[in-house]
């Protein structure tokens, strides 16, 4: 087994992997920026190293920071966690020149689904199911309106090298096509350094229903079924449940094969998401997300099973510690993200906490690296912690997740918590009657 892992990350994620580690008594190392020297996974990590300023660019985002950083340590291999750097094929490249293992897949697998368009057409010919869509970028108006008039409206024109929904346009018709392309364009040059965009057919009310898969390199791969994002606002998921509520065993057995089967054939290692939306009974690919999920711990609850653990282990050449036939679905989990922020219109909302309390009891997970007297910093994004609860049905779960928000208590700043009192309130939420558009339209109603 490894002896020592650098995290290169923070908060809650960075505190996952350490908890992680230290079940499985290797050390960790914590890196932190100089606004971070009293985060909690520097507190709660073997060892912590300050990688720079600031500003993520040079800190967590610093590709000569952390390899430092691990020669300094001795650390043998790094845990990416998710967003900053895990899906930067570039870095996994330096980290493996460097002698050191990447928690995580090939820079090459990192590379081809981190271009949405070559992630497409690798999984169409691995037999997945896609959105109909523009065979490849469209490098110009007119090709766009050709793609856009063969695909048929509504379409939506996305950036072929997005994510975190930005560079993502809706054209209802073809008088919107123009705005809509040049818009994405000029959203995907800022947000990636990238323009170059690809059209999709526009679906009206789908679900985004997301396949966790796992491989061991070496050819074999299972699924351990899926997740239901679908309550998303500005194309990011606010609440998340396993399994879906309507998908039922048969689908879930078929598609689940189908992903699994794909990345084995790829000898795809270790933890990845391959995102669905699901409209009228049919699966259309997305994308895949090559790393540990925000929303893994869903997952986790229903199967009983530590993804991080699992990670390292077939990271240093271990077979994975399940088979598709030991992974049994148990009772149903759901994950609320709890974002420091004001409503009602969600501006970012750092500060000082001056009392947390977090809720506990039968089936309540709370992940998060907040805690009496700190402050937050405004560097980095605004998840402050995820509360997951766990129950024999979803019945359960809901009635679970409403008794462990009233036990949670953050003050000092404003959060997000008060959304979810009022969304566990809705008979759609209660019955797991939505789709990706629900929320931003009851959000339009409730905050008007
Ligand atoms: P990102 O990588 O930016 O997260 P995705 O491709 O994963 O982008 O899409 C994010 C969300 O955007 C989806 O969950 C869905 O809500 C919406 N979306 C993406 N593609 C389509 C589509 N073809 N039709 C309708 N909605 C879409």
């Amino acid at each position: 087994m490894f002896e020592k892992i650098l995290i290169a990350n923070r908060g809650e994620i960075a505190l996952r992997v350490v908890r992680a580690c230290r079940e499985m008594g290797i050390q960790s190392v914590a890196v932190h920026s100089t606004a971070d020297s009293d985060a909690m996974h520097v507190r709660m990590a073997d060892e912590a190293i300050c990688i720079g300023p600031p500003a993520a660019a040079q800190s967590y985002l610093s590709i000569p920071a952390i390899i430092s950083a691990c020669e300094i340590t001795g650390a043998q291999a790094i845990h990416p966690g998710y967003g900053f750097l895990s899906e930067n094929a570039s870095f996994v490249q330096v980290v493996e020149e460097h002698g050191i293992t990447f928690i995580g897949p090939t820079a090459e697998h990192i590379r081809i689904m981190g271009d949405k368009i070559t992630a497409k057409e690798t999984m169409k010919d691995l037999g997945v199911p896609c959105v109909p869509g523009s065979d490849g970028g469209v490098p110009d108006l007119e090709s766009a309106r050709a793609a856009a008039a063969e695909i048929g409206y509504p379409v939506i024109i996305k950036a072929t090298a997005g994510g975190g929904g930005r560079g993502m346009k809706l054209a209802k018709s073809a008088a919107d096509l123009e705005t809509a392309f040049r818009t994405a364009r000029a959203e995907a040059k800022a947000a990636f350094g990238n323009d170059e965009v690809y059209i999709e057919k526009y679906l009206g009310n789908p679900r985004h229903i997301e396949i966790q898969v796992f491989g061991d390199g070496k050819g074999r791969a299972v699924h351990l079924a899926e997740r239901d994002c679908s309550l998303q606002r500005r194309h990011q998921k606010v609440f998340e449940e396993a399994p879906g509520p309507a998908i039922d065993a048969e689908t879930r057995a078929k598609i689940g094969k189908v992903c699994a089967d794909a990345v084995a054939r790829i000898n795809y290692i270790g933890a990845g998401t391959v995102e669905f939306l699901y409209e009228n009974g049919e699966f259309y690919f997305i994308e895949m997300n090559t790393r540990l999920q925000v929303e893994h711990p869903v997952t986790e609850a229903i199967f009983g099973v530590d993804l991080v653990r699992e990670q390292i282990r077939v990271a240093e050449g271990y077979p994975m510690s399940f088979t598709q036939d030991d992974l049994d679905i148990n009772g149903h989990a759901i994950e609320v993200r709890l974002n420091a922020e004001r409503l009602p219109n969600f501006a970012p909302s750092p500060g000082r906490i001056t009392q947390y309390h977090a809720p506990g009891g039968l089936g309540v997970r709370m992940d998060s690296a907040l805690y009496d007297g700190y402050s937050i910093p405004p560097y980095y994004d605004s998840l402050i912690g995820k509360l997951i609860v766990h129950g024999r049905d979803r019945t359960e779960a809901l009635a679970r997740l409403r008794r462990a928000l009233g036990e949670l208590i953050v003050d000092g700043i404003d959060t997000t918590i008060p959304l979810f009192h009022d969304l566990l309130a809705e008979p759609d939420i209660q019955s797991g009657d939505y789709s990706i558009h629900w929320l931003e339209k009851w959000l339009e109603k409730a905050l008007a």
